[in-house]
């Protein structure tokens, strides 16, 4: 058994990562990988942490995700809604949903996300699809892409 300590939203021992290698917005944004592999679990649970006015990927996949928020609060772009998330409430990604996490609120956004291990890797949307995206004037307004 291990017990990695918690403090400041790090954990003992475990790296703080780039959200991803691409994109400027990505600078925003640390991802640390709590459990997986290690434990031979087919799953992956991951800590992200996106910074006051930042913004995660807007994208869709074939896998889902399960999603905790652990700090702050901000808004969450699902398919074709927008909604307020703040710490501890739930979002369940089904697969193939328009996602897109934003720290709007001036404080972070921190998350944990629930993953397969194997998984598709994202899809971006078409110039079309974002153009479907933002018939809706909220939806509009909040993406960013
Ligand atoms: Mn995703």
């Amino acid at each position: 058994m291990t017990v990695r300590r918690f403090q400041d939203h790090r954990w003992e021992e475990v790296e703080r990562l780039a959200y991803k290698e691409e994109g400027d917005h990505s600078k925003a944004i640390t991802r640390q990988i709590l459990f997986g592999e290690e434990l031979g679990l087919q799953s992956q649970l991951r800590y992200f942490e996106i910074a006051p006015g930042g913004y995660s990927t807007l994208e869709r996949h074939q896998h889902a995700h399960g999603v905790m928020i652990l700090r702050g609060s901000g808004e969450v772009l699902l398919d074709h809604r927008v909604v307020a998330v703040a710490h501890r409430d739930m979002v369940s990604i089904p697969p193939m949903s328009w996602h897109q996490f934003r720290a709007t609120r001036g404080e972070p956004l921190g998350f944990l996300c629930l993953v397969n291990r194997d998984r598709d890797r994202p899809q971006l949307p078409t110039p079309e699809e974002l153009d479907e995206l933002r018939r809706d004037a909220t939806v509009r307004r909040f993406i960013r892409a």
